[in-house]
C-alpha cells in the first residue's frame, strides 16, 4: 500500500516521509475533516486544550507529502497535537509551523516544535526578534521565514497558502491564512467566538454566535478602520468557510458575507475607549 490515510478517508501521494499505515489514535479521531479531495486535506482540532486555558483550534494542512501546522498553541497542546500529526508523517516530515502572531495560545510551544521536528517557523517580521524568548539561543538559526507586512504566498505540495495582512486584528503584526484549494480562510482571532458547547457544529447564521463573539472583538480588535480594510480585502477572495482560532467555524458564503458586513461596520478598540479608562487606580488587591 502506498501513501497514507487521513482521518480514515482518502489517500495522499507517495512520499517516503509519510507513514504507510498510520495508527488511528484518539487525537486523530477527534480531528474534524474540513476538506479532502484525495490529495489536499485540512484537519481541525478543537478539543486538545481543556481546563482553565481558553479553548483554541489547531489546523493541519497536507498536500502531496508536505504538511503545515497553523497556530499550534502552547505546551499543553503540543503532546496530543504531535501524536495526531505522527499518524500521518514522521516528525521530520513537518514542513512549516505558521504563527499568525506571537501570543501564548499561538506559538509558545515554539521550542518543542523546533527540537522535535525540522520545520520552518513562519512568523510576522514584526515578531521575529521577540519569539527567540520562547526558545534557546541559536535554535532559530536558518529556521525562520519572516513574513513582511505585505504578506506572502507560501507553496505547499501542489497547492499554496496566502498569508494575508491582518495587522492590529488584534496583534500589531498579524496574518490570516487563506487556502485557495479548499477555499477556507483561517482567520486567527478575527471571528473568534467563545460558546459554552457545541463546538463541532458549523455556524450558518451570525446570530448563533454574535453574543459570544462581539465582546471579544469590541475589546481585542484595534479599531473599526482596520476591520474595514481587512473585510474589503477578504471580499476579493472566494471564501466558503471561515475558521477562527477560537470557537465555532462559519460555513457557507452567506454567513461569511454576513460576518464581513458586521466586521466592516464594527466600532471597537480605540474607537470605544475614553479618558475613563485612563485614571489612576483606586482598587486594592
Ligand atoms: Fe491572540
Amino acid at each position: 500500500m502506498s501513501g497514507f490515510r487521513v482521518a480514515s478517508v482518502g489517500r495522499v501521494g507517495e512520499d517516503r516521509r509519510f507513514n504507510p499505515n498510520p495508527v488511528m489514535m484518539d487525537e486523530v479521531k477527534m480531528a474534524l475533516e474540513l476538506y479532502n479531495d484525495g490529495t489536499h486535506h485540512c484537519l481541525l482540532f478543537q478539543n486538545l486544550v481543556t481546563g482553565e486555558a481558553v479553548q483554541a483550534n489547531q489546523v493541519i494542512i497536507l498536500d502531496q507529502g508536505q504538511a503545515a501546522l497553523l497556530d499550534p498553541g502552547g505546551e499543553m497542546t503540543f503532546g496530543p497535537l504531535r501524536r495526531a500529526l505522527s499518524a500521518y508523517l514522521e516528525p521530520e516530515g513537518l514542513d512549516y509551523v505558521l504563527a499568525s502572531h506571537q501570543d501564548p495560545d499561538i506559538i509558545s510551544s515554539l521550542d518543542l516544535w523546533l527540537t522535535e521536528t525540522s520545520c520552518k517557523i513562519v512568523i510576522p517580521a514584526v515578531w521575529e526578534r521577540f519569539i527567540p524568548h520562547f526558545t534557546h539561543a541559536g535554535r532559530l538559526e536558518d529556521r525562520v521565514i519572516s513574513v513582511p507586512d505585505q504578506g506572502l504566498i507560501l507553496s505547499l505540495g501542489d497547492g499554496e497558502l496566502s498569508l494575508l495582512p491582518a495587522h492590529f486584528l488584534h496583534a500589531e503584526g498579524n496574518f490570516s491564512f487563506y487556502d485557495p484549494t479548499s477555499r477556507i480562510l483561517f482567520s486567527g482571532d478575527i471571528g473568534a467566538n467563545f460558546p459554552h458547547s457545541v463546538l463541532p457544529q458549523p455556524v450558518s447564521t451570525l446570530a448563533e454566535i454574535l453574543p459570544v463573539m462581539a465582546p471579544f472583538h469590541h475589546r481585542y480588535m484595534a479599531s473599526g478602520k482596520v476591520c474595514r480594510y481587512w473585510a474589503e480585502m477578504v471580499r476579493e477572495l472566494e471564501v466558503e468557510t471561515l475558521v477562527p482560532q477560537h470557537g465555532r467555524y462559519l460555513q457557507g458564503r452567506q454567513v461569511v458575507d454576513e460576518f464581513l458586513d458586521w466586521l466592516a461596520g464594527l466600532e471597537c478598540g480605540i474607537d470605544l475607549v475614553g479618558p475613563n479608562l485612563y485614571r489612576l487606580p483606586r482598587l486594592e488587591a
